[in-house]
C-alpha cells in the first residue's frame, strides 16, 4: 500500500467508472437493505443525481444483536435488481469468512466494516477473491494500523483496495463519532490507494452530512459514500444520519463542484 513501492495512484474501474480518476465517486444507498421496492426506488433517484454505487447491507454488525440484522441472501438479490435495473455498481459489507464467495456473487465492491478493520482471516479471503475491496478504517485504528490491513488484502494478490475514513471515537458525544480528516491528506501521502469519506458514519446526524461530505473533498478525498433514504425517519436502522434522496441530490451537485477546483 505505500507510495515508495507503487509511486502511482493505484484506478480501480468500476463498471465503467473509475474511482481515484477524474470523477469523484459517489457512492449512496440505505444503511440496511429493506424492501425491494424501497431499494428500487432509492437506486432509480441516486442514478439521476449522477451516483455511481449504490450502497446496501444485507448483513449488518448491529451493536444490539435484538437489532435488526439484515435481510442477507435476499437483501443481495435486491442490490442485484438494482443493478441489473440502473447500472449502477453494488456494494455490500461482508461479516465472515465463510460468506465472502456468496456475496462476492452478487456484489462489485466488497465492504469490510469498521469493526471488522482487524478480522485478518476476513481479510485474507476478501483478497483471494480479487474483486474491489472496500475497507473501512476501524474507529479505535491508527492510520497505521489501517494500511496494515489494506496490506493484508493486497498480499493475497488483490490490489484493488479503496481505503474509507468513516470517523474515529474521540471524547466529542454531540456526534457520533469524529470524521478524521487528517486522514485524508496523510493516507494521500503514504499510499498510493484511492480514499473516500463516510461523512453518514462521521458525524451520525443527517444535517452535518453534506458539510463533512464538502469537507472531505476538499481535504482531498477522491469521494463519498453516504446513507440515503425516502423516508430517513422509516429507516430500518441509521435514520439519525440518513439524507433524503433530495438532499442527496444537492450534495452531489456541491461535491462535483468542488472537485472541479481541487
Ligand atoms: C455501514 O456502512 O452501514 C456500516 C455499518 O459502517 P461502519 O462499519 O463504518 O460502521
Ligand atoms: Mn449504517
Amino acid at each position: 500500500a505505500s507510495r515508495p513501492f507503487h509511486p502511482d495512484d493505484t484506478r480501480i474501474e468500476i463498471r465503467g467508472h473509475v474511482v481515484g480518476g477524474p470523477e469523484p465517486t459517489l457512492i449512496a444507498g440505505p444503511c440496511s437493505v429493506e424492501t425491494r421496492e424501497g431499494l428500487l426506488e432509492i437506486a432509480r433517484a441516486i442514478k439521476r443525481s449522477g451516483a455511481h454505487m449504490l450502497r446496501g447491507g444485507a448483513f449488518k454488525p448491529r451493536s444490539s444483536p435484538y437489532s435488526f440484522q439484515g435481510l442477507g441472501e435476499e437483501g443481495l438479490k435486491y442490490l442485484a435488481d438494482a443493478r441489473e435495473e440502473t447500472g449502477l455498481a453494488i456494494v455490500s459489507e461482508v461479516m465472515e469468512p465463510g460468506l465472502v464467495p456468496l456475496v462476492a456473487e452478487y456484489v462489485d465492491v466488497l465492504q469490510i466494516g469498521a469493526r471488522n478493520m482487524q478480522n485478518f482471516p476476513l481479510l485474507k479471503a476478501v483478497g483471494r477473491t480479487g474483486k474491489p475491496v472496500l475497507l473501512k478504517r476501524g474507529f479505535s485504528n491508527t492510520i497505521e494500523e489501517w494500511l496494515m490491513s489494506a496490506e493484508y488484502i493486497m498480499a493475497e494478490g488483490n490490489p484493488n483496495v479503496i481505503l474509507c475514513e468513516r470517523g474515529i471515537r474521540t471524547f466529542e458525544t454531540y456526534t457520533r463519532n469524529t470524521l478524521d480528516l487528517n486522514a485524508v491528506p496523510v493516507v494521500k501521502h503514504l499510499s498510493h490507494l484511492p480514499i473516500l469519506v463516510d461523512p453518514s458514519h462521521g458525524v451520525g446526524h443527517a444535517r452535518y452530512v453534506t458539510d463533512m461530505a464538502r469537507a472531505g473533498i476538499a481535504a482531498g478525498a477522491h469521494g463519498v459514500i453516504v446513507e440515503v433514504h425516502k423516508d430517513p425517519s422509516q429507516a430500518w436502522s441509521d435514520g439519525n444520519q440518513t439524507i433524503t434522496l433530495e438532499e442527496f441530490d444537492q450534495l452531489a451537485r456541491q461535491v462535483r463542484a468542488i472537485h472541479q477546483v481541487m
